[in-house]
């Protein structure tokens, strides 16, 4: 039947649900071969469409990374795949990543790269690393789409057809990104000494503590106290519902990173370089937009803001390492 030297080559860093995709489209599996030959009427009512539903399934499901599910298993045996080869090729690179549900983020230039070299806008799997809010490729700020697509099938092909049908946000999207260019830098250049950071750690340990650091530092960046430092940004959209909304500060707190956009996270990592005092007070002063009033620019405005909070400043001593702990925040005694 199948054999995988027939089946397309993985786009480099794609994401699992993607390649599942472009598989079945290149390859249909044979219930969906049948499928596709009946009239639409005739479809409805076609026993094979329950089948065919739960063949491709997974709505909602998370198809990138969550290896044991049952249409994953499902499509490694139609594709006579091994789920080794699998997790080694589809795995993310870094622990922390964006939960499906909240997922939007992509990089509109690398999908337009990938339908000239494969003819699909292909899904890449780094857009959900939760501490990379920049393409690996391009490195710019990712986008978001305000749509609640998350649980397509093939998400890469929503967000895109999304974005042709809506131009003139993407336009929107475009000013924006580039008035606010200078910050974006500082941002990029905090994120990418984390990295260095985390990867210098020596053991698991170290490196979860380091983790969990910046990820305190991201959450106290996106507490309420400090969204005045956001007011420029479009789409700074919280995925929430009734639910979320009626829950008190400490989900909040914990839940806030992984609901909002890529252009509000890379904003928080502007806002940790203040704290961390890699950002100092002439350079934020340079890089702020003229119209942006309310964006800080010195990490003792940012810990005014946070107020005296002994459960943050012990969140934070916890989880201080030799490589990054409070003895490096700027301004930690104004807290
Ligand atoms: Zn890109």
């Amino acid at each position: 039947m199948f054999n995988q030297s027939s089946l397309p080559e993985p786009y480099p860093d794609e994401a699992l649900s993607s390649w599942m995709y472009r598989v079945r489209e290149i390859l249909p599996e044979p219930e969906i071969r049948a499928l596709s030959g009946i009239s639409d009427h005739d479809r409805e009512t076609s026993p094979l469409v329950a089948p065919y539903l739960k063949v491709l399934g997974g709505l909602g499901a998370d198809l990138d990374f969550r290896f044991e599910r049952p249409e994953i298993l499902a499509f490694t045996q139609a594709y006579d795949l091994s789920l080794d080869w699998i997790k080694s090729v589809f795995s993310p690179a870094s622990a922390k990543t964006i939960p499906i549900s909240f997922r939007s983020d992509y990089c509109l230039q690398c999908m337009e790269e990938s339908i000239a070299e494969v003819g699909f806008p292909v899904y890449l799997k780094s857009w959900r690393l939760l501490l990379k809010p920049f393409c690996q490729k391009h490195g710019c700020v990712l986008q978001s789409t305000n749509a609640y697509l998350y649980d397509s099938i093939d998400f890469g092909m929503d967000i895109f057809e999304h974005g042709c049908a809506n131009p003139h946000e993407l336009e929107r999207e475009s000013k924006w990104l580039a008035k606010d260019s200078e910050v974006k830098n500082l941002s990029r250049m905090v994120v990418n000494r984390i990295d260095f950071l985390l990867s210098q750690a020596e053991d698991a340990v170290v490196h979860d503590k380091v983790q969990n650091f910046v990820m305190t530092l991201l959450r106290i960046t996106l507490m309420p106290k400090l969204w005045g430092n956001y007011s420029s940004i479009i789409k700074f959209t919280v995925q929430a519902g009734v639910d979320f909304e009626s829950k008190k500060e400490i989900p909040m707190f914990y839940q806030l990173p992984l609901r909002v956009t890529g252009m509000v996270r890379a904003r928080s990592f502007y806002l940790i370089g203040l704290l961390l005092g890699w950002i100092d007070e002439e350079q934020a002063g340079n890089a702020r937009p003229r119209d942006d009033f309310y964006l800080a620019t010195s990490a003792s405005t940012l810990w005014r803001l946070v107020g005296n909070s002994t459960r943050i400043r012990t969140i934070l001593q916890l989880y201080s390492t030799e490589l990054l702990g409070v003895s490096m925040l700027a301004d930690w005694e104004c807290f």
